[in-house]
């Protein structure tokens, strides 16, 4: 790892998992980047459990999704079960349109120390442990920042910070920006077990209003229980073992005496900060916004920010775009980020019923639901979740280009295998359509200038690899074998599509009339 005495572009503050994650994206873009973190090690806290589709596809864009699988159990769905415990609706989605599997167990600490060794693959990139933040001043040219090393100071110079500190975000402090929204009076008791023995697939969520309860599974036989607490609930009481231990043993006796790895009291919050960028200073994670976890979200949003700001930073850095791409980063992901905190708040109040009345009207109304496929479907495959799709932001809109979106990544089949897309997009812009000539005017004219680092010409499902006249191999030619490229390409009239680092549609090169 880079060590040495040259000032970084890029200063991350704190090395949690969205930290990691932007270090390990810029790392791949060859951006110097210096991560500091107040603590002496990696935090170990195993918080988040849940793993999306889209930052499954963003570890693959970072060259890391073998070594995050090794530590994934892809695929698992919720059960939802009523006051008597009987199931009354589920959430199991088939659907893969990003590549992979909608929900994934994990466990936070092993994404982190994943995250931080995938680092040693660069040499311009490097995590100071030990060295906290302290306060900084900007100028035009960039912020030196202060940070204080076990007591004596430190400053260092950069082009940029971004503040991945947390919930807590001392840089959002000193910046004095606000948090709005709300902290909520429910707590959580939060029991992690190891070595489980009975088979569990789904996440079990048992909204009884006596004591909603959820039992997770994880990797490698872990498995979380989280226990809503009540008013009067004292916590030295709900952390006694023999109590919590019984309250397990209700729902699944094999499970009493697994052994304990940690238990903890959580409170939630739905909160976001009111600016997102202060000059120099760019904030991601759960700085910018807090999002109660009933939906498993938190962490995803903040890996999306680190997919959004990444690429700019990099293009910004390199001189290919002008500094303003950075006021699309809060324009693009304030919205969405905002949605995902209402669809979490929506799905902790199913799952936390005050009353068993309560319980009975919200549960027999989801059940009559489920019984119309339409709305089965829209909850079995999680249609209720916000799209990733914007209609402000860094992209060119047209007249069928009116809210760009993130681009699907089905298999497709080159004559020698079958690969992901993005496997065939590179790290940078990249054009997908039909014609090669198309697909190269565009990638010379519509991407901006020296970033475009794929062209790839679509053979249709039913066709074969025949050589085509005039193909002077500077594009890649694959097989839309599903079909998913092509819909997509008739969705906007288009014969081809640019697409941005982090695949959200950038253009739309549309049809020969
Ligand atoms: C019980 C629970 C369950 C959850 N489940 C899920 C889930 O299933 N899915 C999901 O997506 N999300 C979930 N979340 C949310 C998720 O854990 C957080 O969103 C995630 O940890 C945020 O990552 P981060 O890197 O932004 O911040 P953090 O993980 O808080 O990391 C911030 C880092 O900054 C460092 N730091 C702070 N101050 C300084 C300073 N002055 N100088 C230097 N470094 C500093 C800290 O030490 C820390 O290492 C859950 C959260 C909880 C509490």
């Amino acid at each position: 790892m880079w060590m040495d005495e040259k000032d970084p572009d890029v200063l991350i503050v704190g090395a949690g998992p969205v930290g990691l994650t932007l270090a390990n994206l810029l790392g791949t873009l060859g951006v110097r980047t210096l991560v500091i973190e107040r603590n002496a090690a990696l935090e170990p806290e195993p918080r988040a459990v849940t793993l999306d589709d889209e930052s499954l596809r963003t570890l693959q864009g970072a060259g890391l999704l073998e070594a995050v699988l090794k530590d994934v159990v892809l695929g698992y769905g919720v059960q939802y079960h009523d006051w008597r415990g009987q199931p009354f609706a589920a959430i199991q989605p088939t659907r893969q349109e990003y590549g992979y599997p909608k929900r994934n167990a994990f466990r936070q600490p092993l994404l982190v120390r994943t995250l931080y060794e995938g680092l040693a693959r660069f040499d311009h990139v490097a995590v100071q442990f030990g060295h906290s933040f302290t306060s900084f001043e900007q100028d035009e040219e960039g912020i030196s920042v202060h940070m204080d090393v076990g007591g004596t100071a430190r400053t260092v110079r950069a082009r940029w910070l971004v503040a991945c500190d947390g919930g807590r975000s001392p840089v959002r402090e000193f910046c004095k920006i606000v948090l709005e929204g709300e902290t909520y009076a429910e707590r959580w008791l939060i029991v992690d077990l190891a070595q489980r023995t009975v088979p569990l697939r789904h996440t079990s969520t048992y909204c009884d209003p006596k004591r909603p309860t959820i039992r997770l599974p994880g990797p490698r036989g872990a498995l979380r229980y989280e226990f809503m607490l009540r008013e009067g609930d004292r916590d030295d009481e709900v952390l006694d073992e023999r109590n919590f231990r019984e309250w397990i043993a209700r729902r699944v006796p094999a499970d009493r005496d697994l052994p304990l790895v940690r238990k903890v009291i959580y409170g939630f919050h739905a909160r976001v900060a009111t600016r997102w960028r202060e000059g120099h200073v760019l904030f991601a994670g759960d700085a910018a916004h807090l999002t109660p976890p009933f939906a498993g979200q938190g962490l995803n949003s903040g890996i999306r920010d680190a997919a959004n700001l990444a690429w700019k930073l990099a293009a910004l850095l390199r001189g290919s775009l002008p500094e303003s791409v950075l006021d699309s980063y809060e324009q693009e992901r304030r919205p969405h980020a905002a949605a995902l905190i209402r669809m979490a708040l929506r799905i902790g109040r199913v799952m936390q019923p005050k009353s068993v009345l309560g319980a009975a009207l919200t549960q027999t109304a989801l059940r009559v639901a489920c019984l119309v496929p339409a709305c089965r479907d829209y909850i079995l495959q999680l249609k209720f979740k916000p799209k990733p799709r914007f209609s402000q932001g860094c992209f060119l809109p047209s007249a069928t280009l009116t809210a760009t979106e993130l681009a699907p990544q089905p298999w497709v089949q080159s004559p020698a295998k079958d690969v992901r897309l993005d496997e065939v997009l590179g790290a940078g812009f990249s054009v997908i359509g039909w014609d090669a000539a198309v697909v190269r005017e565009a990638a010379l004219n519509v991407t901006p200038r020296g970033l475009c680092t794929g062209q790839v010409v679509l053979v249709r499902s039913e066709d074969d690899f025949l050589d085509i006249p005039g193909d002077d191999g500077t594009v890649l030619r694959v097989r839309d074998a599903s079909g998913e490229l092509a819909a997509l390409l008739a969705r906007f009239d288009a014969s081809a599509l640019v697409l941005r680092p982090d695949r959200y549609v950038y253009s739309v090169v549309p049809k020969l009339a």
